[in-house]
């Protein structure tokens, strides 16, 4: 695979103790850091109310800062208005003028950004062809699919050639094939032109899909940052871990410790695993539902509460003394009925420790 190149004007963005209090007492954002590299694309992702958008929106100049400062390259633009930033956002509402064809939406910003009919018109065209809607120009925004719309919108940003391109959640609005569809195309026009992008989800497997690092934000704050499989293999703590991949969280204990390899016990059950520098004592095992097996010789007794068959896997509800836990198998073929007593245990690799 070849190096992605930077595009001459990507830049990076940097927070430095970032907050914004809106009214008295709402504190959207609480003295956030972040610093997001020129040519990469960071995903700040977090439940609904967290302070995604707005930390969105202080970057493009939509929101000012309360309080800190906000780098974009070497200009400190916290105090400027959005008109002078060298911003675009994609929303997830398109927002395209429905009275201009396709081409005139993509040309708009441009003629109003000092080019000329002609440049704007090559450079517009260009775009939409980057975007997969060659020949679509002359269609007005209602003979257009929902994807194809946000693709138009998309285009629109791009041409601009901003330091920083922003999306605020672009593929809400669209069927979850479309979905797959169009962050694939989004993450490979980012890469091929070496935009840097922040990009605002809630949605965890979108986030993991495109990004090259993760902000996971909870209550206006950083709960976590790293790349895609840094927070799925090694989540700080349970919030990351069940928000990042639903893990099944069970209390355990880890009943000893030896050169950071920790032996817990759940239900009279041992499995071995990082430490990740705990003691021995009450601990919280994080697993996936892909890491948890069902069936077998030894482990903890569980019954299955629940089976239902997905088409390519199967997912189970099991109960027991431990509570409760999902889990998923591959094997279509032989389903585990309702009712049925089992042993379930845990993958080699995958589950993580994370204190109690
Ligand atoms: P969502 O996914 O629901 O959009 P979010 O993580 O993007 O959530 P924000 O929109 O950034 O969250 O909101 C963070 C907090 O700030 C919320 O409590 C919200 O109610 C509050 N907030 C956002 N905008 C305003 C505003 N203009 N006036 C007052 N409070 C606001």
């Amino acid at each position: 695979m070849t190096e992605p190149t930077i595009s001459s004007k990507a830049a990076p963005v940097r927070f430095e103790n970032v907050s914004k209090v809106f009214g008295r007492d709402v504190i959207a954002v609480d003295s956030i850091d972040l610093h997001v590299d020129a040519g990469k694309l960071v995903t700040l992702l977090g439940p609904s109310g967290c302070g995604k958008t707005t930390t969105l929106r202080m970057i493009a100049g939509l929101e000012m800062a309360s309080s800190g400062r906000i780098l974009i390259g070497d200009r400190d633009v916290t105090k400027l208005p959005a008109t002078d930033r060298d911003v675009s956002m994609v929303f997830q509402s398109y927002a395209l003028f429905p009275h201009m064809s396709v081409l005139e939406n993509v040309m708009y910003g441009l003629t109003f950004s000092g080019f000329n009919k002609e440049e704007a018109r090559a450079r517009a065209l260009k775009g939409l062809d980057l975007v997969g809607l060659k020949g679509f120009d002359s269609r007005l925004p209602s003979e257009l699919s929902g994807g194809q719309q946000q693709r138009v919108a998309v285009a629109r940003a791009l041409v601009l050639e901003p330091q920083v391109l922003l999306f605020d959640e672009p593929l809400s609005n669209l069927d979850a094939k479309l979905r797959r569809q169009v962050r694939e195309d989004i993450r490979a026009i980012q890469q091929d032109l070496g935009l840097t992008v922040v990009y605002v989800t809630h949605d965890q497997e979108e986030a993991l899909a495109v990004s090259d690092e993760i902000v996971v934000m909870r209550n206006a704050a950083i709960a976590q940052k790293g790349t895609p499989r840094q927070l799925f293999d090694a989540p700080n703590d349970r919030f990351v871990a069940d928000f990042i991949g639903e893990a099944n969280l069970l209390s355990c204990t880890i009943v000893s410790v030896d050169a950071d390899r920790a032996t817990i016990e759940i239900d009279g059950h041992r499995h071995v695993l990082p430490a990740r520098g705990l003691a021995p004592g009450p601990a919280t095992l994080a697993v996936r539902p892909s890491r948890i097996i069902v069936g077998g010789d030894t482990g903890i007794p569980a019954t299955v509460a629940k089976s239902t068959y997905v088409g390519v896997r199967m997912e189970y509800t099991l109960t027991g003394g431990f509570g409760q836990v999902f889990a998923v198998h591959e094997d279509v073929d032989d389903p585990i009925e309702p009712g049925t007593n089992v042993k379930m245990s845990f993958a080699a690799k995958g589950p993580v420790l994370l204190p109690e």
